[in-house]
Formats: structure tokens, C-alpha cells, sequence
């Protein structure tokens, strides 16, 4: 029924302000409404904007001290591929969110006093070489954005002129039709002169124009936008708004698609092997066989803004029929550093039940999720021949696991949903896997 993999040894984690996390995307930290973004953002606003949103990090104190000092690495990890590729916008969030956990959050941390001197003294190793780097993007991005913000105002510039020669072909346009029309009306008056016995107030010429030209829109100005109200119009009805589009509840709705920066929030696609579950079937049998769990875990590489799960490590472990605890993590930290290896989530079998979230299961997910809010929870259920690919729900699940203080199995209510089957994830039959097995 639940498992516990490699979550630090806390049985639950806890009092997330935002729910962030610490290693990927901020998830409601996305750029605040009303302010714009983009090339027609002077470059200043746009840099802190990104300092906002690395500086957004949080520090739970109910997750272990050491377990920051891990999600750090690995989130240097990620900035430096961001930076190898060129993404200089993620590679600074990155780094930012590192120096903002590392010089200034973490101390704050009750544990922080315990942590091994060899853990900080890497960290500020680390810090020395981010720093200067760091600084580097910056003055990058700034040119770079200073550029994209001189061209777009050129841009506006121009749009402005050709907006001005629009206007004012049209205002010869309607000069002339009134010439016009005044000609008519004089050439009709000339021909029936002054007949007093007419008491029509409607100018004569009207019946001579076609009878569509004098409300004529120009094509330019509408084609495109056939409802808009004509320039000065004012209309007083408030645009309608579908209540079925408001979330009822948190979560009800699924999150926007990751728009290829974190600032924008959203989560990055994790691209799963597909024959990932069937491989950790074969090799959790004969626990599955005496109704025990088995549990593994996750990891991978990022490549091009994709997360890609490359690694399912099953560390040593002891299990019963609804449960599993890792033991030695410090063998699978080691083998992650090795080969540079990122922490997407971790996999676990129920022996007899079908696939879900037990409580446990929901915390163990909940400290995964805080550290990097892609990682997903796979769960087997080869009795029923299920497969799960689960997350917490990023803001109701998240912070209601995250503020629950028990522990074991307690029950929760479920409505609404704690967790739910999450969206990004890809299954890939061209993406190969390695499988660390060090139970042997
Ligand atoms: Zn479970
Ligand atoms: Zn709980």
C-alpha cells in the first residue's frame, strides 16, 4: 500500500509557504499579473523578474537539512545544462535560487548546525564558482534584453507611423467622398431647383449614393476583429465571463503546459522508457510473489528543457505488505553524483492492492515534490495489472500533505483530490534505461 523511498528518513514533511520547490519550476511563482514580459519589458524589469522568481525559494523546516544540500546539487546540476544550451534565462533562475538557499535560507534551518562540515564545505565550493558566473549572465542578459527592448520600441515606432499614414489616407479618402457628394447634391439641385412643394428633410444626393457606402468599414481596420466596436465607442456591458471556466476548487483544472522558461511556471515533461514498469516487475517477483513491496528509485538527465528518466536505482531496502524503507541512502546519492544524475520520483509495487496513493505514499510524494515539482510517484499494481503515474495536486495536495503533521498510516479527506494522474509525462520506447540494482 505505501512505501517510503529515499525521502530523507522524515516520515512527513511540512509548512510550505508557496509551493514552489526548490529544484525546478516555481510553481506559482510565475511572473505577477498586471506586469508584462517579453521584448517590450525594459531589460531591468525583465532581470528582476527572473532574480524574483529564483529568489521565491522556500525553506521547509520539517524537511531535512541534508536533503537541500542534495536538491542543491542537483540544481546546479540542471543550470549547468540550461547554460551549456544556451537557455541563459533558466541557467540565472537557477542560480540565483541556489545563492538565495545557500547564503541566506538554509541558516535558518534548525538542523543547520548538524550538517556535515564536508556537505558545506562542497556547498561553498559550489557557491564560489556560481557566483562569478552568475554575474556573468547577468550582464548577458541584460544586453541581451536591452537589445530586444531598443528593437521592439523601433518596432513600435514604425507601427505608430504606418498607423498615422493609415489615418491619414483615410481622412483624404472622406474628403473626397464628400467633394463628391457635394458636387451630386449640387448637379441634383440644379436639376429640379428649389421645389418648396418637398418637405423631405433627407438631402437628395442620399438616393444617389449606393446604399451601403455611407457606414462603409475599411477592410484594414476590421477584417480581422469583426466584433470590435469602432474607435470612441463606448460599451458599457462588461465582458462575459464563463463560470465554467473558474475552478471550482484548487486543481480542479490542469496546470498551464510549461512555456519553456521557469518563470513561467508549469512543469517541464518527463520522458518515462516504456518498458520501465515492466522491467521493475521482473525484478520486484519474488517479492510481489510473498506479498511484500518493492521500491526504486527515479533519475535522469535534463536535455533540451525535457527531463529524461535514464536511471531506476533500487537501493537496499526492507519491505512488508504495505510498506518499503530504504536503507543506505547515501549509496544512491553517491551513484546520482557519479553520473550527474537528477531525482525525478521513485516507483513502488502493491503486491495485492490496486494503484493509488496510500497516506504514507502521499508524504513520501510531498518531499519529492518540494524538492523538484516535476517528480512523479509510479505505482504497479500487478494484481489488477495497473499502472499509476501520480503527483500531489501542486497547490491544494501539496499544502495540505506539507501541514500534515502525522505520521504512518492516518487517514485524509479526499475530496477534494490530494493527488491526481499527472499530465507530463511522455512514454518513450526509444529512450533507454539502466537499471542499478544494489540489493545484490
Ligand atoms: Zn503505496
Ligand atoms: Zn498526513
Amino acid at each position: 500500500m505505501s512505501a517510503r523511498a529515499n525521502a530523507g528518513g522524515a516520515g512527513s514533511v511540512g509548512g510550505v509557504g508557496g509551493v514552489g520547490g526548490v529544484g525546478g519550476v516555481g510553481g506559482g511563482s510565475g511572473s505577477s499579473s498586471g506586469v508584462g514580459s517579453g521584448a517590450g519589458v525594459a531589460a531591468s524589469e525583465r532581470l528582476r523578474q527572473l532574480a524574483a522568481a529564483g529568489a521565491s525559494v522556500s525553506v521547509d523546516t520539517n524537511v531535512p537539512c541534508r536533503r537541500y544540500f542534495r536538491s542543491g546539487l542537483e540544481m546546479v546540476r540542471m543550470a549547468n545544462v540550461y547554460l551549456e544550451e544556451g537557455n541563459l534565462e533558466n541557467a540565472y533562475i537557477l542560480y540565483i535560487k541556489y545563492m538565495t538557499l545557500f547564503i541566506e535560507k538554509i541558516r535558518k534551518h534548525p538542523e543547520y548546525a548538524s550538517v556535515p562540515s564536508e556537505m558545506k564545505s562542497m556547498n561553498q565550493t559550489k557557491l564560489k564558482e556560481i557566483m562569478p558566473k552568475a554575474e556573468k549572465l547577468k550582464a548577458l542578459l541584460m544586453e541581451q534584453y536591452s537589445k530586444e527592448f531598443k528593437k521592439s520600441l523601433e518596432e513600435q515606432k514604425i507601427k505608430l507611423k504606418e498607423a498615422e499614414e493609415r489615418a491619414k489616407k483615410q481622412r483624404k479618402q472622406e474628403e473626397q467622398d464628400e467633394r463628391l457628394a457635394e458636387s451630386l447634391q449640387a448637379d441634383e439641385l440644379r436639376k429640379f431647383g428649389n421645389r418648396d412643394s418637398d418637405n423631405s428633410t433627407t438631402p437628395l444626393w442620399t438616393n444617389v449614393m449606393p446604399p451601403n457606402m455611407q457606414d462603409v468599414l475599411y477592410p484594414d481596420d476590421f477584417a480581422t476583429e469583426p466584433n470590435r466596436a469602432p474607435p470612441g465607442h463606448f460599451d458599457p456591458t462588461p465582458p462575459i465571463i464563463s463560470r465554467q471556466s473558474k475552478p471550482k476548487m484548487p486543481d480542479t483544472v490542469p496546470s498551464a503546459p510549461y512555456s519553456g522558461s521557469l518563470l513561467g511556471g508549469g512543469l517541464r515533461t518527463i520522458i518515462v522508457p516504456s518498458g520501465l514498469m515492466d522491467t521493475f516487475l521482473k525484478l520486484s517477483a519474488s517479492n510481489t510473489k510473498s506479498n511484500v513491496e518493492t521500491c526504486g528509485i527515479l533519475a535522469g538527465k535534463l536535455e533540451r528543457d525535457q527531463l529524461l528518466l535514464t536511471h531506476m536505482i533500487v537501493p537496499k531496502q526492507t519491505g512488508t505488505a504495505d510498506s518499503c524503507t530504504t536503507k543506505s541512502e547515501e549509496e544512491i546519492f553517491h551513484y546520482q553524483d557519479q553520473h550527474n544524475l537528477i531525482t525525478l520520483g521513485w516507483i513502488h509495487t502493491h503486491p495485492t492492492q490496486t494503484a493509488f496513493l496510500s497516506s504514507v505514499d502521499l508524504h513520501t510524494q510531498c518531499s519529492y515534490q518540494l524538492m523538484m515539482p516535476e517528480a512523479i510517484a509510479i505505482v504497479c499494481a500487478p494484481k489488477y495489472n495497473e499502472t499509476g503515474y501520480f503527483g500531489l495536486t501542486p497547490h491544494y495536495g501539496m499544502s495540505f500533505i506539507a501541514n500534515c503533521r502525522q505520521t504512518g498510516f492516518h487517514p485524509h479527506p479526499n475530496d477534494p483530490p490530494l493527488f491526481k494522474d499527472v499530465s507530463h509525462i511522455k512514454l518513450d520506447g526509444q529512450t533507454k534505461l539502466e537499471v542499478i540494482d544494489l540489493r545484490r
